[in-house]
């Protein structure tokens, strides 16, 4: 579908120009440490996850190392996040589940990760993409509305839950250059197509139904 070809295209041309450095995103980490990571940027900003996060992801770096830690420990580390509380016993958990039911190995398979509390589709979805490298697509706030925009697919109230989206996420992820695809989708979302859209930026405006039937009006 052309209209597929050419999104994929804009979002990895966008990528390649204006990718934000954060440490997550380097190649060297571990899957584990992605999955700590995408935790963090589940409830704060990804700039303030990146001052300060990463010498708690290089502490952690793996579980047997969460396991030993101790409820203070990771709260001292953490509580610059904000949540520090309802965040520590969340890892803690976290932690003593991968450590009894995966030998501290962090899995690799959807239904195995989907087991470990607190983890959810979108962290799942990041572990297997960033930490594993499989093909995952990333269905987040942000994501979803670019998506909904670009199809038109619209006016419903969880944009997450909505199969149509969900199924449309699944059919336009690249088989390959996947990862620069959801980190650029990612990107996109934070600098153009946010919750008020910066169309006079955009490179999608060709195709995009949201800005031929009402943003260009
Ligand atoms: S044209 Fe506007 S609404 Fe459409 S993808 Fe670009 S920023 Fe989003």
């Amino acid at each position: 579908m052309i209209e597929n070809t050419y999104f994929r295209k804009k979002i990895l041309d966008f990528y390649s120009l204006n990718k934000r450095d954060f440490f997550w995103r380097r190649e060297d980490l571990e899957p584990f440490q992605v999955m700590i990571t995408e935790l963090f940027l589940k409830k704060t900003k990804a700039e303030t996850v990146d001052k300060y996060m990463y010498p708690v992801i290089i502490e952690y770096s793996s579980n047997i190392k969460l396991h030993r830690a101790s409820y203070s420990e990771i709260f001292n580390k953490i509580s610059r996040l904000g949540l520090g509380k309802q965040r520590t016993r969340g890892l803690k958990e976290i932690s003593n589940y991968i450590h009894k039911n995966f030998n501290d190995n962090l899995p690799g398979e959807i239904e195995s990760l989907l087991e470990i509390p607190h983890i959810g589709l979108y962290v799942t979805n990041a572990t297997l993409c960033f930490g594993f490298n499989k093909r995952a697509p990333i269905l987040d706030v942000n994501t979803s509305r670019i998506i909904s925009r670009y199809f038109h697919i619209d006016n419903i109230k969880d944009l997450r839950d909505n199969k149509e989206i969900q199924d449309k996420t699944n059919e336009i992820l690249p088989r390959k250059n996947f990862k620069e695809y959801n980190w650029g989708l990612l990107d996109f979302g934070a600098l153009v197509c946010k919750t008020k859209p910066s169309c006079d930026k955009c490179p999608l405006t060709k195709k995009c139904v949201f800005f031929i039937k009402i943003a260009s009006r």
